[in-house]
């Protein structure tokens, strides 16, 4: 169990039948789902894809794709615009889901379960410029993209499939 605490009334949370557990004092019943998060296959006009190197812990310097976390409410495709502009400048144009993943992220010493959604996204408007969380972007044809260094796994689960598909 992730947490100890009612978020309602600090009451303490008791493990129960089903998968959630409740608060022994107000009953609430806390669930708890998995961080929905995205990253971003980017492809130009030579079918070759953009990898990132991490600028800032967790796993930072390692080989990762452009994205991140979901904020409370918003789209998943708002997210990935989003977030494209923010790390790269760019305006993703034409984009669509390819596949998704559970992670298990460590934040804070917590680990918690990520749902990684993945975009391939195969036109963008802009010069691709790194800033924010990605430190450098190379791009790598789609048989030589490297097979370790990966911050999580499950990119590179994903790369795999998608190089095999
Ligand atoms: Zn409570």
């Amino acid at each position: 169990m992730l947490y100890q605490f009612c978020p309602c009334c600090g009451g303490r949370l008791t493990k129960t039948d089903s998968a959630a557990p409740q608060c022994q004092t107000c009953h609430y019943i806390f669930y708890q789902n998995s961080a929905p998060a995205f990253g971003a296959l980017i492809m130009n006009e030579q079918g070759q894809v953009l990898l990132a190197k991490r600028q800032h812990e967790p796993e930072q310097g390692k080989w990762d794709l452009p994205g991140g976390f979901l904020d409370y409410g918003e789209e998943a495709e708002a997210a990935l615009k989003r977030e494209l502009e923010e790390e790269l400048n760019i305006t993703a144009v034409k984009y669509e889901l390819l596949d998704s993943e559970i992670g298990d992220y460590v934040f804070q010493g917590r680990e918690f379960k990520t749902l990684n959604l993945f975009y391939l996204v195969t036109e963008y408007q802009g010069t691709i410029v790194a800033k924010d969380d990605v430190a450098s972007v190379y791009w790598f044809d789609k048989q030589n993209i490297p097979t370790s260094g990966w911050a999580f796994n499950w990119i590179s689960k994903v790369i795999t499939r998608w190089q095999n598909s």
